[in-house]
């Protein structure tokens, strides 16, 4: 929280990426030479690391966030659900803190699958509210704490799944978020959106109900036309007419949807970026998209020629 209250002082925007992590001994390996590659070029802020319901294993997720945090040294916010119960998270928390962990993103999670609503497990925690009171009792001030707030309200608050929620419905999902920072949050990442008119809007309006900790916005570069349909219907997000033409000409060639994903972005963030707004990548766990629009917008670090002679430190497979 420190370095995002810095680079708002200076105006400098906040670049930070979102990977999941890998299931696989292989995936796992993929994962960290693309963090630490992205880490090294590109110099995020920070990363995330998202937190799946069904984990069988959180020591892999622990493990990889903590050689992000340790080896590479890039700040990684550890995504965290309340899918279980909070004796569990307890015990997690904890295990976090001793790897050195010092940043969680609470979150209540989605309804498992099938489920139309969020029900709690026994023991477990009904919002994402009492999961950060829950972290600031147990540990005070040493984590810092982000939460998710939604430009285009939580599908869940929508009174009809047919029509934009009303204006009282979107202040009261407001209202909850303001929840979120009097709890102990100390920022927020949005959903992903395409509409910045909406998105900037309701940072504004975030503003007026007294929401004052940094709002990152989180952007999905569009990399595919299936998994863009997938997504917006998901999220019930809106996407502008000009987007939803230019993609109709284009959607069965993957090459120039990608292309005008990376364009659509470059101009997405700029638009942010007038607005001294920071810029939060869902990377899908992929470099090439969000390293374009980095690179479209000059936002890529220039190094000196003597920290490349060996070119990137990227970790070696024990057999060479
Ligand atoms: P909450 O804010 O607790 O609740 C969601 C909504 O429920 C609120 O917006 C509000 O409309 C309603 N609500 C809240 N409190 C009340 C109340 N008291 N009464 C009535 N209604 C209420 N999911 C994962 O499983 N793993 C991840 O790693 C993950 N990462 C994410 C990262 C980001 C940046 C975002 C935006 C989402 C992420 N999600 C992840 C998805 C998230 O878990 C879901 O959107 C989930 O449905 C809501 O989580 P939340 O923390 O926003 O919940």
């Amino acid at each position: 929280i420190d370095r995002l209250v810095e680079l708002e002082k200076t105006g400098t925007p906040s670049v930070s990426f979102e990977f999941f992590p890998a299931k696989t001994e292989d995936g796992v390996f993929n994962l960290l030479n693309r963090v630490e590659e992205m880490g090294f070029q590109l110099q995020p802020t920070f990363v995330t690391l998202t937190w799946r319901s069904g984990f069988k294993d959180e020591k892999l997720w622990l493990k990889i966030g903590a050689h992000i945090q340790n080896e590479f040294k890039i700040d990684v916010l550890m995504h965290l659900t309340c899918h279980l119960p909070q004796e569990q998270l307890r015990v997690i928390l904890q295990n976090a803190r001793n790897a050195g962990i010092r940043n969680i993103l609470a979150l209540r999670g989605d309804p498992p699958i099938g489920a139309e609503r969020w029900k709690a497990v026994p023991g477990g925690f009904r919002n994402a509210v009492e999961l950060i009171r829950f972290i600031r009792q147990e540990h005070g001030d040493y984590f810092c704490i982000a939460a998710a707030g939604y430009s285009e309200v939580h599908t869940e608050a929508w009174n009809n799944p047919n029509l934009p929620p009303s204006d009282q419905v979107r202040h009261l999902d407001m209202v909850r978020l303001k929840e979120k920072q009097d709890a102990g949050a100390d920022f927020i990442i949005t959903q992903f959106f395409f509409d910045v008119d909406k998105l900037t809007q309701w940072i504004r309006d975030c503003r007026t109900v007294g929401i004052r900790v940094p709002i990152l916005p989180g952007y999905l570069p569009i990399q595919n036309y299936n998994s863009f349909l997938k997504f917006t219907n998901w999220c019930k997000t809106s996407v502008p007419d000009h987007v939803v033409q230019a993609l109709n000409s284009i959607k069965n060639d993957d090459a120039a949807v990608k292309k005008y994903g990376i364009e659509l972005a470059i101009d997405t963030c700029r638009k942010l970026m007038g607005q001294q707004l920071s810029l939060h990548f869902y990377t899908m766990n992929l470099a090439s998209s969000v390293r374009s629009v980095l690179e479209g917008l000059n936002l890529i670090p220039r190094r000196h020629e003597r920290d490349l002679p060996w070119g990137l430190p990227m970790l070696r497979r024990k057999d060479g």
